[in-house]
């Protein structure tokens, strides 16, 4: 018999970046995802698209599992063999129920392991600029759960004690009894003017932190200023928070960027733009895989020497092709008598990355220039052009007029997208997408074609678009985009640029 196995895994607070490097290895060998309302789809994302994914979370609109029918779930998938992944927000064993979890399969004698996570109670806090300990103002920390009435004799937390807890007290589930909480707290001989913090949705981009403190809150009758979910920190550490704001101040902080371009371009310039504090959301407008029969493209490598010219439009068309070259077990000497020309910098870029220079880079990125600038070089030559299935053929039809001969070779398909993810889609709608990235004439036009009929109108008008390029933006204006940016490099990193200026630029 197969045996199963299930893993709880901590998904870390909010950010997908912060889960273990184990964490995101296990995901990324699912066979069945089972995972809370509190986690990424970045992260549901890394588990293979042959993955069961099972949603047992809480959100409105969704049907809640209980705790009994998360235990059957993960039971019956490692009983039929699975590898199973359990994902949880935070870590699997701080108030996430994970103990009760893995209880349940020791008994039911299937293997579990546990990978640990990075707690909402220090990380989304850290996110916050709210520090657990601090020389100055705390050197002990509690998690305390808040979800109980302080006032029934059921209630977990010892608040009575807690009062006279000199450290940081941190409350999870809280925030809802918050004020029964801090007049119980002060009864008990906690300081009035003790700091409180109330953070939502920490090391989110919807991270929302308002500081109070107990006397204020104990007071209130008006419903708190945060939703769950949300942690609240009572202790003088909360006035070390004006220095260690960090995240905040972010340029790009609380800017949601969805990214159109195919999701095999690098991913370095993506992090580029979460370091600045932006959430990027990847939809793919186009998707990108290799030629579906590489009998040609095979030829061609074989018939390098016959060749004198090696031309690429894409950065795509540099990385297929020079991996099907390794594939097929040769190495880049294959190339060694060949020159090389690229439509523009970024494949230029690619190129590089292999320790190759392009010898032509024409000024403007279009196939006419190209094929200007190779005009002088090419009397008599051979040229192999390397591109996509589809695309315009004007560099062949140029070219052949001067050149010996001209070959186009597939070395990658270019396929549409039909549309948005779903939850892309529904932050698209809600007007919670900042800013949309458009790279090339092609990708504008998938845009346009991806929204639905039903899109709201107030909603577009809010939307602030980046082109990369004069061409990408004449092509937006043809279908009644007006690009907010514009990069004055043409590349993803000038991009980046662009779109940060603007933001500076605002909040100046
Ligand atoms: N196992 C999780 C906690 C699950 S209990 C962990 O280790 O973090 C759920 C509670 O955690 C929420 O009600 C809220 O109090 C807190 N929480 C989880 N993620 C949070 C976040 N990003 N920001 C603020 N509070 C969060």
């Amino acid at each position: 018999m197969i045996q199963g196995i299930v893993y709880l895994v901590g998904a870390g607070p909010g950010d997908p970046g912060l889960i273990t490097r184990r964490g995101e290895s296990i995901i990324r060998r699912a066979e069945v995802l089972v995972y809370d309302h509190l986690v990424s789809q970045d992260l549901i994302r890394l588990a293979p698209t042959s993955a069961k994914r099972i949603y047992v979370g809480k959100s409105r609109g969704h049907h809640e599992m209980s705790q009994l029918e998360i235990n059957q779930v993960l039971c019956q998938e490692a009983l039929a063999g699975h590898f199973v992944v359990r994902l949880k927000g935070g870590d699997p064993y701080v108030f996430g129920r994970g103990a009760e979890e893995a209880e349940t399969l020791f008994h039911a004698g299937i293997p579990f392991r546990v990978v640990p996570g990075v707690t909402a109670g220090i990380g989304a806090l850290t996110y916050a600029g709210l520090p657990v300990t601090h020389r100055d103002y705390a050197s002990s920390v509690v998690f305390v759960t808040g979800h109980d009435d302080p006032d029934s004799p059921e209630c977990r937390a010892d608040w009575p004690l807690l009062a006279k807890f000199q450290g940081t007290i941190v409350v999870y589930m809280g925030v809802t009894r918050l004020p029964r909480i801090a007049q119980v707290l002060i009864q008990q001989g906690k300081k009035a003017n003790t700091p409180v913090a109330m953070v939502e949705r920490g090391s989110w981009t919807s991270q929302r932190v308002v500081v109070s403190s107990l006397k204020e809150i104990s007071e209130s009758c008006h419903p708190l200023p945060v939703k769950p979910p949300a942690l609240v920190m009572i202790g003088e550490v909360v006035r070390a928070r004006p220095s260690l704001d960090w995240w905040s101040k972010l340029p790009l902080h609380g800017q949601t960027v969805l990214v159109t371009r195919p999701e095999t371009d690098s991913r370095e310039s993506l992090e580029l733009l979460e370091e600045l504090g932006a959430e990027v959301l990847l939809a793919p407008t186009i998707s990108v895989r290799p030629a579906e029969d590489p009998a040609d493209l095979d030829q061609a490598l074989a018939a390098m020497d016959s060749y004198d010219w090696l031309v690429f439009t894409s950065a795509n068309g540099v990385r297929f092709f020079i991996e099907r070259i390794f594939q097929t077990g040769r190495d880049l000497r294959i190339l060694g008598h060949i020159r090389l020309a690229v439509i523009g910098p970024a494949t230029a870029l690619a190129l590089n990355q292999f320790g190759l220079n392009a010898d032509i880079v024409p000024a403007n990125y279009q196939s006419e220039d190209l094929a200007s600038a190779l005009a002088g070089h090419v009397q008599g030559k051979s040229i192999l052009l390397a591109r996509a299935d589809r695309g315009r053929s004007i560099l062949k039809d140029e070219l052949i007029k001067t050149a010996h001969k001209v070959e186009q070779v597939t070395v990658y398909h270019n396929s549409d997208v039909k549309e948005f993810q779903e939850d892309i889609l529904a932050s698209l709608m809600a007007g919670k997408v900042d800013w949309v990235t458009l790279t090339s004439s092609a990708n504008v036009r998938r845009f346009i074609s991806m929204l639905p009929g039903n899109f709201p109108a107030d909603v577009f008008k809010e939307l602030k678009f980046a082109s990369l390029s004069p061409i990408t933006s004449q092509a937006a204006r043809e279908v009644g985009i007006e690009p907010t940016v514009e990069a004055q490099n043409y590349h993803f990193a000038g991009l980046i640029q662009a779109i940060l200026q603007h933001s500076l630029n605002e909040k100046a």
